[in-house]
C-alpha cells in the first residue's frame, strides 16, 4: 500500500485500463482517493469491482506502483466491511456449490466446439472428483463462512 504515495497522477493507468473503456473505473482516481484517506469513496464504490486484474496498469506505471495488488487488497477490505454486492455473492455461491463461478450452459459448450477446444473445460466439469478439494478449501479458508455471513 505504501508505494501508492509515489503516484504522480500521470493517468497512464487509467489510459491503459481496458475495463475503464467500458465502465466508470478510473484507476488514477482510486489511487488518489486512497492517498487522501477517502476510504468510503474507494470501498463503497462499484468501480472497485470493475477491474479485471489484468495487471496492465501495474506493468505500465512509471512509478512502479503495485496498483492491481492494491485494488485486490482494497476489495478484500471492502468485502470484510460488508460492501459485497449481490452479484458477487451469487458468483461466490456458484463457486462454493459447483466449483464454477458461472453456470455452464449449452451456449458455452457450442462456443467451445466452434473454436475446436474440448466441449467441456478441464475443470470440475471434467474432473468431478476435484469438487471435494474445492469444498475443503472453501471451508478451511473461511471463505464459505464469510459468504454466508454476508447474506445475513
Ligand atoms: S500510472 Fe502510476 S503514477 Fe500514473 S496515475 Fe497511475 S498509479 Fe499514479
Ligand atoms: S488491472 Fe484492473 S485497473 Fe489495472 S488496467 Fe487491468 S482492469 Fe484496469
Amino acid at each position: 500500500m505504501k508505494t501508492l504515495y509515489a503516484c504522480i497522477q500521470c493517468g497512464t493507468c487509467s489510459g491503459s485500463c481496458p475495463a475503464g473503456r467500458y465502465t466508470n473505473l478510473r484507476t488514477r482516481l482510486i489511487v488518489r482517493n486512497i492517498q487522501l484517506g477517502l476510504r468510503e469513496n474507494v470501498l463503497g464504490s462499484d468501480d472497485l469491482w470493475a477491474c479485471t486484474t489484468c495487471y496492465t496498469c501495474q506493468e505500465r506505471c512509471p512509478r512502479n506502483i503495485m496498483i492491481t495488488d492494491i485494488v485486490r487488497v482494497a476489495r478484500n477490505i471492502a468485502f470484510e466491511e460488508g460492501h459485497a454486492k449481490k452479484p458477487h455473492l451469487y458468483v461466490a455461491h456458484m463457486f462454493i456449490n459447483t466449483g464454477h463461478s458461472i453456470k455452464f450452459a449449452d451456449e458455452h459448450r457450442k462456443l467451445r466446439e466452434s473454436v475446436n477446444v474440448s466441449s467441456v473445460p478441464p475443470t470440475v466439469l471434467s474432473y468431478p472428483e476435484a469438487m471435494e478439494e474445492i469444498s475443503k478449501l472453501t471451508e478451511l479458508s473461511g471463505f464459505k463462512k464469510k459468504v454466508l455471513e454476508r447474506e445475513g
